[in-house]
């Protein structure tokens, strides 16, 4: 199957299976991203969908886990969402479960028996773009959802027997907020239990919306070094038992994964450092062409 788009999964996932069952992203209005700006959503054919099942498995595949793309494969209506699965399990038996990125909109538009039916059919987490914690910067991102929004669709999707993992943003409340965000982030996953937390460190392309209102002066960009304290504190007040972190800042290849709690002070230790020596280093900020 011809891929379109960028690729962008958690590295949790990185043993699954990606089947496309859409092009681009429903919603693709967030200020700072640009995986999708150019491509016009819409749902791939089933029969496509089965053809590349089938390719896959007259090669052998029978995966354990399926992640299904793109940008929030969740948006599909249930029956649809439904008749993929039933395709999956005839094609790879041996699978265990389904995870994709789904916005907080598209959980709280489906019924709650929808999403028990979907969680019986095998979907097992859902990755939802939390970004931050503060409400005032989700508005200015043009992220469509509050934390409220956000709290109350994770409560139904465990009280239909799924998990939930985060992606979240370092950097995205702007220069001078990254400790009040890092606070209003751990109190929020302190409460909602995430069992995954993914940090892509925010970067931005030039011809990103969000890169614009730098040059406008609307929003005050954040060099790598913020960043690092930011993550260092939510680090330190992340409580959940069970939680596997993974932040990424590619600009300055630095890297800090583990489980928590019983990585957090290697993790700790490794964020130190770095901080240490940005701390002595000319500002860096993560843009890219
Ligand atoms: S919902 Fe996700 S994929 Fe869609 S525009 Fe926002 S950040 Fe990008």
């Amino acid at each position: 199957m011809e891929y379109e788009g960028q690729i962008c999964r958690g590295p949790m996932e990185r043993a699954s299976y990606m089947l496309p069952i859409s092009v681009g992203c429903s919603y693709n209005r967030c200020r700072f991203c640009m995986l999708f700006k150019h491509l016009s959503y819409r749902e791939l054919p089933l029969e496509q969908i089965e053809e590349e099942l089938r390719r896959v498995s007259g090669l052998g595949g029978n995966p354990k886990q399926v992640f299904l793309g793109d940008g929030n494969a969740f948006s599909a209506e249930t029956d649809r969402l439904l008749a993929i699965f039933a395709l999956i399990r005839r094609y790879f038996p041996g699978c265990q479960g389904v995870n994709m990125d789904a916005t907080v909109h598209d959980i709280l538009r489906k019924p709650p028996r929808e999403l028990t039916a979907l969680s019986e059919a095998g979907v097992r987490t859902l990755y939802l773009g939390i970004e931050c914690g503060l409400d005032d910067v989700l508005a200015q991102m043009n992220k469509g959802q509050t934390m409220a929004q956000a709290g109350e669709a994770i409560e139904r999707l465990h009280q239909a027997g799924m998990s939930y993992g985060a992606h979240i943003m370092t950097g995205i409340a702007g220069k001078g907020r990254g400790l009040e965000n890092a606070q209003a982030l751990a109190d929020f996953f302190n409460r909602t239990r995430p069992d995954r937390i993914v940090n892509f460190s925010l970067f931005l392309h030039r011809r990103a919306p969000l890169y614009q209102d730098i040059l406008s002066g609307q929003f005050l960009p954040v060099d790598e070094l913020e960043n690092l304290r930011e993550e260092q504190r939510l680090l330190a007040l992340l409580e959940t038992d069970g939680l596997v972190y993974d932040g990424f800042h590619d600009c300055i290849t630095f890297r800090v994964r583990g489980n928590l709690p019983q990585d957090r002070e290697k993790m700790l230790r490794k964020l130190e450092a770095a901080i240490g020596e940005y701390e002595a280093k000319e500002p860096v900020f993560a843009f890219v062409p």
